[in-house]
């Protein structure tokens, strides 16, 4: 990652976590970890959000709220699975009242493993979900001048 062009925003959903990987992605925020350092804003309204941080495995109960949020944040936006439950399903995988991972309801781009998830492997996770977030970024408006010209 060079630079971006902007302060990414990241919304966390607790799918359905123990709570493990909740305090992980907090201790990312303190001071020791300090993730706002790369410009990075916690926000609760996905409307704001760049980056959709999931933990916790997708269930019946909780796959609609996962695609409301997402389909309420603009493009370009970047999904992180963070712990095994978000990426696969975990230890719950295949029990009769989980789903699976967060990809069973929407595009995952970076996979976050760790039960629980290391901070380091959240900010590991989020600097590369910020990379994406540019290339898309990028993409989406390489498409929009070629629009403009036709
Ligand atoms: S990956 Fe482990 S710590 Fe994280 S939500 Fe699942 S069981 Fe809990």
């Amino acid at each position: 990652m060079s630079h971006s062009s902007k302060s990414p925003w990241l919304i966390h959903y607790d799918a359905s976590s123990c709570n493990g990987c909740d305090i992980e992605v907090l201790a990312c925020l303190t001071p020791m970890y300090d993730v706002e350092r790369f410009g990075i804003i916690n926000t609760g309204n996905p409307k704001h959000a760049d980056i959709f941080l999931v933990t916790g495995s997708v269930n019946d109960q909780n796959i609609k709220v996962v695609q409301q949020i997402y389909e309420q944040m603009r493009e370009p936006k970047v999904v992180i699975a963070c712990g095994v439950c978000a990426c696969s399903g975990g230890i719950f995988k295949e029990c009769y009242n989980t789903l699976g991972g967060v990809d069973m309801a929407i595009p995952v781009d970076v996979y976050a493993p760790g039960c629980a998830v290391r901070p380091e492997a959240i900010i590991d996770a989020v600097v590369k979900g910020l990379g994406i977030l540019e290339q898309k970024r990028a993409a989406l408006d390489a498409a929009k001048s070629k629009k403009k010209e036709a």
